[in-house]
């Protein structure tokens, strides 16, 4: 295969479609974007087209249909689950398991890509993998989705394990989903295995600092990047668009540091203090009501005006594809923070990078949560705890020097923050691929 290739001439990808005309099963808006980036940063790096075009399709993709009893005990349907593994180059597939109503294998395929660079960006020793299950989560009840959950595990069991393939928490799932992968798992193998698993409980092998590191991390570049644009964070003005544990935590600590966080929003609606919002309350009020709406301490706002606020520094930390052409002109923050995996189009990014905009984007900006993941791998294997301290400086550490070398190879190439690191892992892999070669 890698041979074939080489026949064709560079700069034209592979063809997107079957030999009959249909599109490739992964070919959805999501998944061209993924690979619209790697395609992007593939001409400017000139990387070699053999293992570039290697890098457009997943290694493996496991569909899976079973069915889903609800608890009425009549009513039986067919759920359809995902596990990608996007390579597997650079150790076992790492990436989370997401839960919602529109979940497609492009939706899951894009994310086990960003995995990738997201786990060479910041050196951990992973392949991108990423899983979904195509249902709304909001509306089952505990007992429906442990059974979902257990269900789907037997179903995939055979991908996953600690040496394989190690799931997370993602969209909809949460360390209790974890906890019931990790319990299903292991019955079929006769003992614990905690470390098939990571964001699960402390109780049975979770690591401290692990739910609060993505927005640790999301807020350690922050810091970094309000540096590099010689802004001072005292009084920053911050909205984030999302708040569920990403967007939560970055709000929470974004204060913390001395930001003024004025707006956060929900996935039904927001909240606007131009005064500066106070996060322990609006986290306990989210607490008791469950969603933002009614908050008294501020004005509503909507969940697409957020993105438009005049505000220093933009952090969308709910779903993917949120700043496009319509809404990028109109864009005043100075500064994104992309929490979210994937809330750019490319063509916002053009029109951000043109009105001086800056995006540290996802691949580098909630790496965070698989970088305190492997910490908890790690503590899984050894059967040793680190304490909160260890876990929060590491992770301050390992941001930082990414941060640093995604700002000195923009520097140096004289390309965006997201095409510096997009650089930076494929080459890495690139690198790895080549040392591995071809079988047979
Ligand atoms: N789902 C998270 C992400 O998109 C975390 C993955 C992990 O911890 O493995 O990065």
């Amino acid at each position: 295969m890698l041979t074939e290739m080489t026949s064709q001439s560079w700069g034209m990808a592979p063809s997107t479609h079957t030999p009959l005309g249909q599109p490739l099963e992964w070919d959805t808006p999501m998944y061209k974007l993924a690979v619209g980036q790697l395609d992007a940063a593939a001409q400017v790096m000139n990387l070699q087209p053999n293992i570039w075009h290697r890098m457009r399709t997943p290694q493996r993709a496991l569909l899976v249909s079973f069915p889903f009893r609800r608890d009425d005990y009549d009513t039986v349907e067919t759920v359809f689950g995902y596990r990608v593994m996007h390579m597997n180059t650079m150790g076992p597939g790492k990436g989370g398991i997401r839960y919602a109503a529109n979940v497609d294998l492009g939706e899951v395929t894009a994310l086990a890509m960003w995995m990738t660079w997201k786990c060479a960006v910041m050196k951990l020793p992973f392949s991108g993998a990423k899983g979904g299950l195509r249902i709304d989560p909001t509306h089952l009840s505990a007992a429906e989705l442990q059974r979902l959950t257990r269900r789907f595990t037997a179903e995939i069991i055979d991908v996953i394990g600690p040496e394989m393939d190690i799931p997370a928490p993602d969209l909809g799932t949460n360390e209790q989903v974890m906890a019931w992968i990790m319990d299903t798992y292991s019955a079929q193998k006769g003992h614990a295995v905690p470390g098939v698993v990571t964001g699960k409980p402390i109780e049975i092998g979770g690591s401290l600092g692990r739910k609060e590191a993505t927005g640790r991390g999301v807020v350690t570049c922050m810091l970094e990047a309000l540096r590099m644009i010689d802004l001072d964070v005292a009084g920053t003005t911050v909205a984030v668009q999302g708040f569920g544990n990403v967007g939560s935590v970055s709000a929470r600590l974004a204060a913390r540091a001395g930001a003024k966080v004025v707006a956060v929003s929900d996935v039904h609606s927001g909240i606007y203090n131009p005064g500066g919002l106070s996060l322990p309350d609006v986290e306990a009020w989210v607490a008791e009501h469950r969603w933002l709406e009614g908050y008294p301490h501020a004005d509503p706002i909507s969940n697409t005006e957020i993105l438009e606020l005049l505000v220093d520094v933009l952090i969308p930390a709910a779903v993917e594809n949120q700043i496009t052409a319509e809404n990028a002109p109109h864009v005043k923050a100075r500064l994104i923070v992309e929490g979210a995996n994937g809330p750019t189009t490319m063509e916002a990014d053009e029109i951000l990078a043109s009105n001086d905009v800056l995006v540290v984007p996802d691949v580098v900006a909630n790496a965070g949560g698989v970088t305190v993941s492997y910490f908890e791998w790690l503590q899984s294997r050894q059967q040793f705890m680190w304490s909160e301290d260890e876990v929060n400086s590491q992770l301050e550490r390992l941001m930082k020097e990414a941060f640093a070398s995604v700002a000195a190879t923009s520097k140096e190439r004289g390309v965006s923050l997201r095409m510096a690191a997009l650089i930076l892992g494929i080459t890495r892999v690139a690198e790895a691929k080549r040392r591995r070669g071809v079988f047979p």
